[in-house]
């Protein structure tokens, strides 16, 4: 099987690396050849909203996939739809934190309330309904705490509108959550679903740091795995989708959805049976979907603005380094790593430990 990406960001270039030992072959799409995954598989470089371009790749490959969800959905519409997995209309609804909301609660998901912001009179009426604190967010293009404003009290508004302006926002009711989890799910071509565990995540600066995973709550992970079936039936979703909750109350109101593998699930490449990398594959691929359980107690720590000295990190037992190739900027994810432990409490222990190391050596934790 090929494989085609859009996109050849970390996320690519570890979904090329799971499907070599399965003998699918990527090919890439992205600006420039100098990406994470165009560092680990043949990359055709264009534009992403070079349709030409997107047809070549298309039609160069058996399956096109993306690592990014903010694809042009007229570069997909260009595309043969029975090789676009997941489906353009997962894509489309997963651009706009709107429609996204929309399809939630349509499927019985609570989520934050919101309201739609296009005007300066409309976000006085929104925080009117709202109320503060409440965060405005840009409906598209947001992405690791990028186009957001927190707004904490009325002098907050000015600002946050004057910083946001110009583009479709969203104002969401602030969640005093106890803590943020994801669920990752993967459905197969033959409507086969499997779920990971529920995996815990802490984000700074709307960035995730680092995970813990599984998030032991078998009251939580059947919700969540409850909200997550409705929308890959809904969507008639093929590969892997990860949904964002917030615990309030042992309650979940989803944040958002990927249409993708997703950070909060890297741990899975030594921490699961099958990482969802290999079974986003699988499912795109229409081969039967891997067993999803973990090998045990797992954390993920993300390498932000600067990577830790490797040799500072091996002799770490089952510690697992990912470089993901990229030049160091503040604020980037250049790579991660992954510790298994034996236990959740010794777990809990060396994440703290190694989580001061990395930042003395300069990593944004
Ligand atoms: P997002 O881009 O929507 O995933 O937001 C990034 C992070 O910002 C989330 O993971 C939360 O930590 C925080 N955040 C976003 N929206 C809210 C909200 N409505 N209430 C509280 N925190 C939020």
């Amino acid at each position: 099987m090929k494989v085609g990406i859009i996109g050849a960001g970390q996320l690519g270039r570890m979904l090329a690396l799971a499907g070599y030992p399965l003998g699918i072959e990527p090919l890439f799409l992205d600006r420039t050849a100098d990406t994470p995954g165009g560092q680990v598989g043949p990359i055709i470089t264009g534009d992403f909203a070079d349709s030409a371009k997107a047809i070549e790749l298309a039609e160069r490959v058996d399956i096109v996939t993306f690592d990014w969800e903010n694809v042009p959905s007229a570069t997909l519409a260009q595309l043969p739809a029975h090789k676009v997995r997941p489906c353009a209309r997962a894509l489309e609804i997963s651009q706009d934190r709107v429609s996204e909301k929309a399809l939630f609660r349509a499927l019985g998901i609570p989520t934050p309330d919101f309201a739609e912001v296009d005007s300066r009179a409309d976000l006085e009426r929104a925080v009117a309904a709202i109320g503060l604190p409440a965060v405005l967010k840009t409906r598209r293009l947001g992405y690791d705490g990028k186009g957001q404003a927190v707004l904490r009290k009325a002098a907050d508004i000015e600002p946050g509108w004057r910083k946001l302006a110009g583009n479709p926002l969203v104002l969401e009711a602030f969640v005093p959550f106890e803590r943020e989890v994801s669920l990752i799910g993967v459905r197969g071509t033959d409507g086969a679903i499997a779920f990971y565990p529920l995996t815990e995540n802490v984000h700074t600066g709307g960035i995730l740091r680092y995970s813990r995973a599984p998030y032991r709550s078998p009251a939580l992970q059947r919700l969540a795995e409850r909200h997550v079936r409705r929308v890959l039936g809904n969507l008639e979703y093929v590969g892997v989708l990860a949904l964002e909750f917030f615990v309030v109350r042992g309650r979940l109101l989803a944040n958002e959805m990927a249409p993708r593998v997703h950070n909060s699930g890297h741990w899975t490449i030594e921490g699961a049976a099958t990482s969802q990398f290999e079974n986003h594959l699988r499912a795109i691929c229409g081969f039967e979907l891997g067993a999803t359980r973990a090998r045990g107690p797992c954390a993920m720590i993300n390498f932000i603005g600067n990577l830790p000295q490797l040799a500072g990190a091996l002799h770490e037992p089952d510690l697992h380094f990912h470089d993901y190739g990229k030049s160091p900027r503040p604020g980037r994810k250049l790579g991660h790593c992954t510790l298994l432990a034996p236990s959740a409490t010794s777990r809990d222990a060396r994440l703290t430990r190694l989580l001061r190391k990395f930042r003395r050596e300069g990593a944004e934790l």
